[in-house]
């Protein structure tokens, strides 16, 4: 099942940081991700694969629901 992932999101990870942090914010999705520890700020590249296998939670989402109704006038 493909997660669905959003620049912004902040994800746990299975592994634990050197600094002792599990959360990650996503700050660039594509072949490799880019993800920023929330803990001690320190970013890294890391293989779209490896990061899908890695989250445990998604410990918060930017999901925007598309709002563009705009008014029926
Ligand atoms: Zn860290």
């Amino acid at each position: 099942m493909p997660m669905k992932l959003n620049v912004g999101d902040v994800v746990k990870l299975k592994k634990k940081h050197p600094c002792g942090g599990y959360d990650w914010e996503i700050l660039r999705i594509g072949a490799d991700f880019r993800i920023k520890c929330t803990t001690c700020q320190r970013q890294v590249w890391l293989p779209r694969s490896e990061v899908e296998r890695r989250i445990t939670k998604i410990v918060s989402t930017t999901d925007v629901s598309d709002d563009n109704n705009k008014s029926h006038e």
